[in-house]
């Protein structure tokens, strides 16, 4: 049988995927440990974690497995030196830089590029240019969590994918960096980092390194394919293949994803775009979302309280759920204050009005997308700890008036194992 594994890594844990050619399941693992911080010791925990995870594979299944691809978290940042040796402590997804760095790129960079954000991976490649002294010695490689860990497989340094490198300011259009960018990390002059060479995520990049193969009873010619970021392997995931086709992801936060023939970059929206395969992949996130209803609800609250609403009466309560001040999308204000009130002395009702408001952001938010013109929506997934909410999804069903289905597979690790698996979202495979 042929088999494929995605690898899923975050801050504190990995998860691993093992599927068939037909998308059935046949291994999972898991791996967390206590530091969910990015320190100096993380790189460490991540390849421990990575052969950890690699060992939990029953042995009759690794010798099955043909290829494996690795996403990791999107901005999560390394500086390496030569031998693929970490020369500082990574910056992780959230880390927030010097917003005067920001200010400094807007002048150079196009309006609208990811790289303009605080957390962006080219500003913290340019804060460490900055503040890295003495400047460490010798050539310094610049990579993404998930571009490390596949060294670790395929033992070639400087190799990344363009989903990864969207936040570094690559152009995912013209497929290369252009000449703003390699103007403004020679700003820095302390040193001047080698960039990632990019590749279409899930290119064949080399089979596993012998070692490895040996320790794990791999293949030795088990292909390591150029990996992706989380939350697009969690939208491989879901199956959404067609323009038009969208994943909502109802988590801490409500997250839109939404397949387009065009790209669309709004940054006072936060909306960008990744190239996926012949389409784009374009979305934005708000701050509403699952955080408040835990905020006054507990999970099973949840559960029994809007099985007493009714979805298809209306409700007047018109709601802007926040937790604190400020969204971005589908609402750029950071000053939008939260609209929680009146509160019904009935928490069904108040639930519902909390359900619905949600409901109408998430559709205002694809309204928005395709005013900039992206697809017609046809249809939604929904992943996170939203989802198993039927009532939820007949209130949304109401507000987004196209078919609104459970994913099929929420877990980024399933993604990125059908990438390693179709080696595509490329047309053809390099291998
Ligand atoms: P994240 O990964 O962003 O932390 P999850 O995908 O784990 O989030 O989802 C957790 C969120 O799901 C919580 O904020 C919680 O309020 C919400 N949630 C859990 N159960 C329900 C439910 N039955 N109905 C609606 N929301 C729910």
């Amino acid at each position: 049988m042929n088999l494929f594994l995605g690898i899923d890594f975050g801050t504190s844990g990995a998860r691993s995927v093992v599927i068939d050619t037909l998308g059935g399941v046949h291994a999972e693992g898991v791996c967390t440990w206590k530091e969910s911080l990015v320190t100096m010791e993380s790189p460490k925990l991540w390849k421990n974690g990575l052969f950890e995870l690699l060992n939990q594979i029953p042995k009759d299944l690794c010798s099955q497995i043909r290829s494996i691809a690795i996403n990791g978290t999107s901005a999560t940042v390394l500086l390496c030196d030569e031998m693929g040796n970490p020369v500082t402590a990574p910056l992780a997804y959230n880390h927030s830089c010097d917003q005067a760095i920001v200010e400094r790129l807007k002048a150079i960079a196009p309006p609208d590029n990811p790289v303009l954000s605080s957390t962006s991976s080219l500003v913290k490649l340019l804060w460490w240019q900055e503040n890295l002294t003495p400047p460490p010695p010798g050539k310094l490689y610049f990579l993404h969590q998930a571009d490390w860990l596949g060294f670790l497989l395929h033992d070639k340094l400087g190799i990344s994918d363009h989903h990864n490198s969207l936040k570094l300011g690559y152009d995912v259009v013209n497929l290369c960096y252009q000449s703003w960018l390699l103007e403004a990390i020679k700003w820095g002059g302390k040193f001047t980092p080698i960039l990632p060479k990019v590749l279409t995520p899930g290119t064949c990049i080399s089979p596993i390194n012998r070692q490895l193969s040996d320790r794990f009873r791999l293949r030795p010619d088990c292909i390591i394919r150029a990996g992706t970021t989380d939350s697009i392997a969690a939208f491989i995931a879901s199956g959404a293949s067609s323009p038009g086709e969208a994943v909502t992801s109802l988590g801490s936060t409500l997250v839109l994803k939404l397949l387009s023939p065009t790209a669309i970059n709004v940054a006072k929206y936060g909306i960008y775009s990744h190239r996926f395969g012949d389409l784009w992949l374009t979305g934005g996130a708000s701050n509403t979302g699952g955080a408040i209803l835990r905020h006054f609800f507990s999970d099973r609250q949840l559960e029994s309280l809007s099985r007493q609403i009714n979805p298809n009466t209306p409700t007047l309560l018109d709601y802007y759920p926040l937790l604190q001040p400020g969204d971005r999308f589908p609402i750029n204000d950071p000053n939008l204050l939260p609209r929680l009130e009146p509160r019904p002395s009935n928490d069904v009702e108040f639930l519902h009005g909390l359900l619905n408001a949600i409901a109408r952001i998430e559709s205002q938010g694809y309204q928005l997308l395709q005013n900039l013109g992206a697809s017609p929506l046809q249809r939604v997934y929904t992943a996170g700890g939203g989802a198993k909410n039927s009532t939820w999804t007949t209130i949304r069903h109401h507000h987004l008036r196209v078919p609104v289905l459970p994913s099929p597979h929420t877990q980024a690790a399933y993604g990125t194992a059908c990438l390693a698996m179709r080696g595509e979202l490329i047309k053809k495979s390099s291998c």
